[in-house]
C-alpha cells in the first residue's frame, strides 16, 4: 500500500479476468418504494469476486418475452462474440451490493424509476428469473491509512454507498449525503465507522433535476487532512459537488473518485464519458 500522499491515490487498483456468468433470481425484495433488492444464486459465482464497495459489473436482461438472456462469449479486449442467430440482450452497469462466498449468493440493488431495460427487469422480475453478467473487471482497494471518508450520491449510488459505510472499519469518520426522493426512500445501514448520514430530499422534484448536493457540499467549510471524496450520481447534479471540492475546499484531484452513473434522458450513459466542468 502506498504511503499517504495528498499526490498520489489512496488506493490501489486489482484486475481479473472477465468473465460471463448466467445468474439466477433466489429472492426480490423490495427495499423501498423504488429500490429493488435481487439475490442472485448459481453455479456461476463459485469464482465471482468483488473487493471494493465501488465495483461495477455489467448485468445483461432477457428481453421481452425471453425466459434468460442469449449470453456472450468475451472476445479480445474489452469486445464480445455473440452468436449469430439470437437476439442480444439489454445490459446495464450494477453496483455488487454484497456477496457471499459460503452461499454464492451475489445481492444487487435496482433503483426502480420508470422507463429503462434496467429498471423494468428489476420491477417485475421474479424468484426462478434468469439474467446474465460480465465483471467485475476490477476494485479499488483503499489504503488503511485512510480515516476521513466524504461521500455523495443519489439513488443509484446508494448500494455503493451502503456497502463501503457498512465495510468500513472501526475508527474511521464517514461524512455521506444522499439525495433520495423522500423520506420513505431512507435506508439503515449497520456500521462500525463513525458515520454521519445526510438524507436529501427531493420533495416531488424529478432526480437529476436538483442542486441538492451542490447545497450540501457547500456547507463544509474545511476538510481533514487525507479527506478521501467519492461522489457519483446523475451526472450534471454532482458536476457542482466537484467543483466546490476541488475549488473551494483544495482536495487533491487524486483523493476524489467522481463518476457519473447516469444523465438524465439518455438512455444508457457510458460512465466512461468525459463530464466537462
Ligand atoms: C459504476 C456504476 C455502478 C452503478 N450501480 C448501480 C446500482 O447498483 N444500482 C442502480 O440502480 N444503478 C446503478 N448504476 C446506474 C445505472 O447503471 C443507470 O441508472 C442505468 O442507466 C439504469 O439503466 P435502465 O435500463 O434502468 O435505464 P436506461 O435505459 O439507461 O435509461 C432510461 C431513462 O431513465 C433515466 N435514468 C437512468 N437511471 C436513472 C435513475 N437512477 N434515476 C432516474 N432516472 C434514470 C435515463 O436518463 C433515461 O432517460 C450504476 C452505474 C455505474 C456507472
Amino acid at each position: 500500500m502506498p504511503q499517504l500522499n495528498s499526490a498520489e491515490a489512496p488506493f490501489e487498483v486489482i484486475t481479473r479476468q472477465a468473465k460471463v456468468r448466467r445468474l439466477e433470481v433466489r429472492r426480490v425484495e423490495r427495499l423501498t418504494p423504488h429500490m429493488v433488492r435481487v439475490t442472485f444464486g448459481g453455479d456461476d459465482l463459485h469464482d465471482f469476486e468483488t473487493q471494493g464497495p465501488d465495483d461495477d459489473f455489467r448485468i445483461f436482461f432477457p428481453l421481452p418475452g425471453q425466459e434468460r438472456p442469449t449470453l456472450p462469449q468475451l472476445g479480445e479486449g474489452r469486445g464480445f462474440i455473440w452468436p449469430e442467430d439470437a437476439p442480444r440482450p439489454q445490459n446495464r452497469e450494477y453496483t455488487p451490493r454484497r456477496f457471499d462466498p459460503v452461499s454464492r449468493e451475489l445481492t444487487v440493488d435496482f433503483v426502480v424509476h420508470g422507463d429503462g431495460p434496467g429498471s423494468v427487469w428489476a420491477d417485475t422480475v421474479q424468484p426462478g428469473g434468469y439474467a446474465g453478467s460480465v465483471g467485475p473487471r476490477r476494485s479499488r482497494i483503499m489504503s488503511p491509512e485512510v480515516t476521513e471518508y466524504l461521500l455523495f450520491g443519489d439513488e443509484s449510488a446508494l448500494p455503493s454507498i451502503g456497502r463501503r459505510i457498512e465495510e468500513l472499519p472501526a475508527g474511521v469518520n464517514v461524512r455521506a449525503f444522499v439525495e433520495v426522493a423522500g423520506a420513505d426512500e431512507e435506508q439503515q445501514f449497520e456500521a462500525r465507522a463513525n458515520v454521519e448520514l445526510h438524507w436529501l430530499h427531493r420533495d416531488g422534484a424529478e432526480p437529476g433535476t436538483t442542486d441538492l448536493l451542490a447545497q450540501a457540499v457547500r456547507s463544509i467549510e474545511t476538510l481533514a487532512p487525507y479527506t478521501f471524496a467519492w461522489v457519483a450520481g446523475e451526472a450534471n447534479s454532482i458536476r457542482p459537488v466537484r467543483r466546490h471540492l476541488l475549488g473551494e475546499l483544495g482536495l487533491p484531484p487524486a483523493w476524489l473518485r467522481f463518476t457519473g452513473y447516469w444523465k438524465r434522458t439518455i438512455p444508457n450513459w457510458d460512465h466512461h464519458e468525459e463530464i466537462p466542468e
